[in-house]
């Protein structure tokens, strides 16, 4: 049985490599090398890191889109389920283009309907809990009937968050998910997702290589250098003082 210490989501010692290129030029990439941690319930774990350090392999990880060559997944105290289907809805995701992740010839309606069709048929009850999870993350009933090609970036990442959040997920990971949205924008999905975690309790992992946005959301923070994690800590403290050198490097990069 799982208590309200078991953490949601626990990683321990996850190695991932890929080989890529051909001949001579072949090579192993060290995408995830010992890579370790837990996220409590409620909690966000922000993961910040340069381009290529890993971060997007991390979710997919935690997604159960990529096996580990070696280490642990954990959720919910046990082992990542290998079915997709049993886990369909536990585990959600908000990526970084939404007009790349909803069906541009489908309603808003059917994109958040989409992850709860999985399990239940269709009937107007069902619709309706898609509708409240519109008007909960500030999109008015009137946007179920249009299509993504009318909205705009700020409101089509909020569709994605309903659609993420309509299962009632344990976990959500966002992969730069307010990334390519202008900073107004930005700030207001932050507050949209901080209100939401507050209300329907998820963990998450928050990935961005905007160090702003990650101080703002998250409990802990880690930082990913080449595969592994160089510094992890709670965010008031890694703020105040970063210990790790790279950290402070990344402080100076990414604030420049
Ligand atoms: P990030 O999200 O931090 O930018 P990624 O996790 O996407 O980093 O990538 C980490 C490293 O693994 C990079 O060197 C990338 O080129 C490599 N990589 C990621 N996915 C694959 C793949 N499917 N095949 C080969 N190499 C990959
Ligand atoms: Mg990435």
């Amino acid at each position: 049985m799982t208590s309200d210490t078991t953490p949601v989501v626990e990683l321990d010692d996850v190695h991932v490599s890929f080989t890529s290129g051909f001949g001579a030029g072949r090579r192993r990439v060290h995408a995830m090398s010992g890579v370790s941690f837990s996220v409590a319930p409620g909690e966000t774990l922000g993961l910040v890191g340069e381009s290529g350090s890993g971060k997007s392999t991390t979710a997919a990880v935690v997604l159960g889109l990529q096996r580990p060559d070696t280490g642990a997944v954990r959720f919910e105290g046990a082992p990542l389920a290998r079915s997709l289907r049993s886990r369909a809805g536990r585990i959600q995701a908000v990526l970084q283009h939404p007009r790349w992740a909803l069906d541009p010839h489908s309603t808003v309606l059917s994109c958040v309907l989409e992850p709860l069709l999985v399990h239940e048929r269709r009937s107007s009850e069902v619709d309706d809990r898609a509708v409240a999870m519109l008007e909960n993350v500030g999109l008015e009933a009137s946007f179920a009937t249009r299509r993504p090609d009318q909205l705009s970036g700020g409101q089509l990442q909020r569709v994605s968050v309903a659609r993420a959040l309509v299962t009632h997920p344990a976990f959500i990971v966002f992969d730069e998910a307010v990334s390519a949205l202008d900073v107004s924008v930005q700030a207001q999905i932050l507050n949209l997702i901080q209100d939401l975690q507050r209300e329907h309790s998820f963990a998450s992992l928050f990935i961005s290589h905007d160090l702003a946005a990650v101080r703002y959301i998250s409990h802990q923070v880690a930082v990913m250098r080449a595969g592994e994690i160089v510094e992890l800590a709670p965010t008031g403290i890694f703020y105040d003082l970063p210990s790790h050198p790279y950290s402070r490097q990344l402080f100076q990069e990414l604030s420049s």
